[in-house]
This record gives structure tokens, sequence and C-alpha cells, in this order.
């Protein structure tokens, strides 16, 4: 058997440093056992996917090093490999209806209105939030009839109702155990004609000849479904396999708020390829005879997926910054100067516009510019302090804005960029400066008076540069990046206590 494993990202904002993480142990499996490692685009979300994330993927990819056999834009015999073209060439539809002429799956005609009502009585009976089956047992004679005439459907999977799924993931001493009555009759064709996640990546699995299916533990609740899906279409099912997810240093799984997790950070920032996985090849797994620093020659060579540790790896930044340390003292000089050439140069192409204003002479910019590049800045009390307030007014302020910050990275498809800053901070202040309409504290009232553009902006200033004047305050935002102003904040909190 020839080896064939994928990974099947979603383009959905930037390319995800998990996405590498898999790509690498996928990659590594595939040169290991001479086989071959596929890119397939999942894209059947269309309000959420978009191509320029997809080409920033294929980007990224290249970028690491991590060449794919087969994919979007490098072709294969098993394509297209991108899901929304293959929805247009109706391969999905065709097994929907297998299923359905099987009585392994049915029309269901609820509407969005009477799904919300169904959830809002569970709620508050306190019972599970689920689908309850209400179409399952409909005449499949009937329900045709309304398919025929127009009305909206969407085809649901016949869930067994009773017995036990068992499933022995290779990684994991305990097998995975789901009691079927606790999963869904998953939608597997929405309402729009496209399949959903779950039909389309089995149907693709089997399409492309996929022989193992290592992906992240998040998706073993969805294992059952596609066991089921795979028995009932008459595939053989792929060996799925689910490697630990990469955590924050809280354990929990790893998100925007606290590490940087797009590629193009990292690329950015001048990390090198070599170096980014290196790192990642050492979570979860190590070198047989525990080297530290290897290349991805060396990965596939001892790479063995039976070693994964499947205990949720940390993402430790210091530690990736340790590693690349390494890699850059030994470039060449060449090399190692046109790397900090290219920081100095992607800087200064950012920051000239919006120092320009504040030189006189070309010397000027490096100490114009320091308050940008700085892992740290120094906060003077009395500068924190806006006129009229007190140290807890101004660090209420920092933390609500802090607050907004991180909820703002930690959301889909935002950007980090000086008109969105300006307004999440405006809708900040025009939220809190906000009074209760009646029965309002004097409390209330004097809080509420705190939240003028000229407290917080200038508060924001301070914290996010050390200093109370710079350039205009979101363009100096921007240009520090989310991770640095978010941490700068919270040290001026720390300043205030
Ligand atoms: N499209 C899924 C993702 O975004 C793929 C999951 C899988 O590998 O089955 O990660």
């Amino acid at each position: 058997m020839t080896v064939r494993v994928r990974i099947a990202p979603s383009p959905t904002g930037d390319p995800h440093v998990g996405t590498a993480y898999i790509g690498l142990l996928n990659w590594s499996f595939a040169k290991h056992h001479g086989g071959k490692f596929i890119l397939r685009i999942e894209d059947t979300d269309q309000t959420r996917c978009s191509e320029s994330s997809a080409q920033a993927i294929y980007d990224s990819m290249k970028w690491l090093g991590l060449t794919y056999d087969e994919g979007p834009d490098v072709g294969g015999d098993r394509g297209p490999y991108v899901q929304s073209e293959r929805v247009k060439l109706g391969i999905y539809r065709k097994y929907a209806d297998q299923l359905i002429a099987q009585g392994d799956a049915y029309y269901c005609f609820a509407t969005a209105r009477e799904l919300e009502a169904m959830k809002a009585r569970q709620r508050a009976a306190n019972e599970p939030i689920m689908y309850d089956r209400r179409y399952r047992g409909f005449d499949l004679e009937e329900a045709k009839k309304r398919v025929a005439s127009g009305e909206p459907y969407v085809i649901r999977m016949k869930t067994p109702l009773e017995g036990e799924f068992v499933y022995r993931d290779r990684l994991r001493k305990q097998p995975v155990v789901k009691g079927w009555k606790e999963i869904d009759d998953q939608v597997l064709l929405k309402s729009d004609g496209w399949p959903t996640y779950h039909l389309a990546a089995v149907v693709d699995d089997h399409l492309m000849g996929i022989t193992h299916v290592i992906r992240a533990e998040e998706w073993l609740n969805s294992l059952p479904k596609h066991i089921w899906l795979n028995e009932k279409l008459g595939f053989t099912a792929p060996e799925y396999v689910h490697v630990g997810l990469l955590r924050n240093a809280d354990k929990s799984k790893i998100s925007k708020r606290k590490n940087p997790t797009s590629l193009l950070w990292y690329r950015q920032q001048g990390f090198l390829p070599e170096a980014l996985l290196n790192f990642l090849a050492l979570l979860g797994h190590s070198h047989p005879d525990g080297i530290e620093k290897f290349d991805l020659t060396e990965m596939a060579r001892f790479f063995d997926l039976d070693r994964i540790n499947v205990a949720g790896p940390v993402f430790d930044l210091a530690k990736l910054r340790h590693l690349q340390g390494l890699y850059f003292r030994e470039l060449d000089a060449e090399r190692a100067k046109a790397e900090v050439l290219k920081a100095v140069e992607t800087r200064f192409e950012q920051l000239f516009p919006i120092l320009r204003e504040r030189m006189a002479c070309g010397g000027d910019f490096l100490a114009q510019a320091e308050p940008y590049y700085a892992d740290a800045v120094t906060h003077h009390v009395e500068d924190l302090i806006p006129k009229g307030l007190v140290k807890e007014d101004a660090r209420a302020l920092l933390e609500d804005a802090q607050r907004a910050f991180k909820q703002h990275i930690a959301a889909d498809g935002t950007v980090w960029d000086a008109p969105s800053l300006e307004k999440l901070l405006r809708d900040l202040i025009a939220e809190k400066s906000q009074v209760p309409p009646i029965g309002a504290t004097p409390e209330q009232e004097a809080a509420a008076k705190r939240w003028t553009t000229k407290n917080l902006f200038g508060l924001v200033r301070v914290a996010a540069t050390g200093r109370r004047e710079t350039p205009p305050l979101f363009d100096t935002l921007a240009a520090i990046g989310a991770m640095k102003s978010i941490e700068r904040l919270g040290a001026a909190q720390m300043k205030l206590r």
C-alpha cells in the first residue's frame, strides 16, 4: 500500500501555525514511507472562506518547504483539490442521494425558526441541545414531493439510536467510546445544496485514496460520524490518528490571544522556516538520539507515528526563539545580513510615513522608531493618570481597552490596522459612557463620565509607547502590533497597582 496523506485546511483568516504542525507530521509520515502528501482546501463554508486565504496557505507551505505532491496549484490526478470546485462538479450530492436511497439519511424541513424554538425549549428544560430528530420518521414519498415542490430542506444522517461507537486510535491507550444516542443526526447536505465538512471530507478522503488521516484531536468528536459515513457509503475507511492540540502555556488550545498563531507573523518577524519546523518537530515528538537541532530530511528519516506523544504540546515562544538563534548564528554572513536588512526594511517602510513629520534629519529615525520595536517601554506613573482621575480609574480604563483589544484579535477575520482600532476604541467609549436611563447611582454616573476620547486615547498612547506625544495614535498602535500593544497595556496596569 502506498501511503497517501493529506492536510485539509479551511482557508479562513491567516494561515495557522497548527496547519504547519499537522502539515509537518503528515509530510514526514509520507516521506518516511515513500508516500504522497496532498493539500486539499476545504472551503464549503463559503461565508468564512476566501481565495486570498487559500493563496496564503500555498505560499506558507512553500515558504516552510513542506512541498505537496498534489494540490490546488500543483495539480494531480485526483483533483480538483478545492472543495468548492468539486461541489460544482456535483461530486457530493450523489453520495447524499445514495444514503437517502439506502434509508441511511433523510430530508429535514425544519426551518431556522423552528430549530431556534426547539433549542430554547431544550435550554429551558436543561436538556442537551441537539436536533430532536423530528423528521427522521417522515414518509419518504411525502418528503420527495415537498422537495420537488421547491421547499427548502437539508439532508441529515440517520445516526444509530443505540449502542456504542468504539474506535482504537493507535496513539491512545484507551479506545474512543461514545454512546450513539449522544450523537446528532448531522446535516450532510445544506439547504443551499452544499455539503457540510463531514460529508465532503469523508468523500474526498475516499476519492483521493487517503490511507491515513493524521489530524488534531479536536476532530475526535466527529470521528463516529466519519467512520459511520465510510461504512454506509461502502468505503474502506482510512486509519484515523488524532494528535495532541498545540496549547498555550495555560494548556488551553493555542489561540491568538496568547500566542502569535499566524504563519505570516513568523515570516514577517524574520523567523527562519528551518527553525520554525525544527521547533514544531519537537512538539509531541523527539529525535530518538535526543538531538535538538535537525532538518526536514532528518525528520523524515526518524519520524515514527507511534512515538508521538498526544499530551497537548505547549507552544513555547521562548523555546522557538532559542532554536531560531541557533540557526541564525550559523548563517553565513551574507545571508544573516540579508535577513537583518529585510527586517529593517520592512520596519522602515511601515514606520517612515508616520515618523517623518517628527524628524529633522535622517538620523532622528532611529530614536523616533525605538518605542515601536523595543521589547518593553518604561512607564511613568504620573503620565498614566489623566487629569482629574485617580490611579484606579486609569487602571479600569486600561483594563477595558486591553480586553477589547484581546477580543478583537481573537475574533475571526479581524485586522489590526488603524481604522479598525479607531472604531474599536470609539465604540468602546460610546458604550461605556452611557448611563442607565433610570436609577443610575452616582458612581455609575461618575464612571461613565471618565469615558472620553481625551482620557482613553491619551492613556492608551502612554501605555503603548511610554510617551505622551507620538504620531497619530491608531497608526502608532497598528505599527507596534497587537501582541506588543496588549502586553504594554498590561504592563501599564501593573504600574498603576
Ligand atoms: N477542514 C478541517 C480543518 O480545517 C480539516 C479537518 C480534518 O483534517 O479532517 O482543520
